[in-house]
């Protein structure tokens, strides 16, 4: 079969975006990744177990992501198909106490509408852009709060389209870590337990974390958040910082001067830059300050 043959036959299954040969580039915050063989981006549940079907038909493999900005993807890009869970996953329901978001509601939009319910828990997802799948994968968190906190029931499917649900017990989850990313899953939804409090408290406490971040990251270039996890009781950026690696560079990428963990790209970036650039950081700090740094972002596609 061509790609050709491959894409038109996707392309009449699924009722969602359906692309070959597609950038990566595009679906990723850094701006980096070559071209996805497939990506498709599902219309709803059952275009994505029709996508999956597709998929184990030809026997290729599939990688799920969701906004994208906790990604590195190699320059030469993913072979097999690609599904992103966006818009089409991505109602939010809120009755009482109980939020029930897809797995592609962005994370802000559900800290504004916990805001509007009156719901306090959630302030510290309006600065993070990623979905509530890649939060609950990577256990996403910030200002000393998670997401795995405030989870109460996870829903996900297996690469046969099998559901699969877990309770809040049935869950592990550990500093930018769940147990769902050894499952091999596709989380598709989850609902979360609020706390009751005046909208006025809440909105303040969202305010003062946006703007703690606009003052401290460099939000106007390209980036993946934190490149490195930080290590016990440190920071991985006032270690990169003190070993002098600060404004570092290789070719588009640059360690951010106003945040070290940050590398931002500044224009023309590629994967193999950041490599390269997390190598001679990694190297630089372990030399300097006896710390061996752990990647935070998540590759994809062959490096
Ligand atoms: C400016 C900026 C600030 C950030 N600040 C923070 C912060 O404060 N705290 C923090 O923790 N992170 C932060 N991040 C990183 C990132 O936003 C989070 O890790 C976010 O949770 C990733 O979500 P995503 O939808 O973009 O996932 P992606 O980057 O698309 O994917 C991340 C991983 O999850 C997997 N995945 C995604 N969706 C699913 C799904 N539905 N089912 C199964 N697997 C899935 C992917 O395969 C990949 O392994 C920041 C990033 C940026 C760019």
């Amino acid at each position: 079969m061509t790609g050709d043959s491959f894409y038109n036959g996707l392309n009449q299954v699924i009722k969602g975006r359906v692309m070959a040969s597609e950038p990566m580039s595009r679906h990723t915050s850094w701006r980096i990744g070559g071209p996805a063989d497939f990506f498709v981006e599902p219309a709803d549940s059952e275009d994505l177990c029709r996508a999956l079907a597709w998929a184990r038909n030809y026997g290729l493999p599939v990688i799920v992501i969701g906004n994208g900005t906790n990604l590195l993807v190699s320059d030469s890009g993913i072979r097999g198909l690609v599904i992103k869970l966006g818009a089409g996953l991505s109602g939010i329901e809120i009755k009482g106490a109980a939020i029930c978001a897809g797995a592609g509601a962005l994370l802000p939009r559900l800290a504004n509408r916990a805001l509007q319910a009156g719901l306090a828990g959630f302030e510290f997802l309006a600065g993070i852009p990623g979905t509530v799948g890649g939060a609950l994968l990577m256990n996403a968190g910030a200002n000393g709060c998670s997401v795995g906190e405030r989870v109460k029931m996870v829903e996900a499917i297996d690469y046969q389209g099998h559901v699969v649900t877990f309770t809040k017990n049935e869950l592990k989850f550990n500093y930018r870590k769940s147990c769902l990313s050894r499952r091999n899953l596709i989380i598709t939804g989850a609902s979360f337990e609020g706390m009751p409090c005046p909208g006025e408290e809440i909105k303040k406490r969202m305010d003062d974390y946006l703007s703690r971040r606009r003052s401290t990251q460099p939000l106007e270039l390209p980036n993946a958040g934190s490149v490195f996890k930080n290590p016990p009781g440190d920071s991985a950026g006032r270690l990169i910082e003190n070993a002098g690696c600060k404004e570092m560079r290789v070719g588009g990428i640059q360690v951010s001067p106003r945040h070290a963990n940050f590398f931002v790209n500044l224009g023309g970036g590629t994967a193999a830059d950041v490599l390269e650039l997390v190598h001679t950081v990694r190297a630089t700090v372990e030399d300097k300050c006896s710390v061996k740094l752990l990647l935070e972002v998540q590759i994809l596609g062959e490096v």
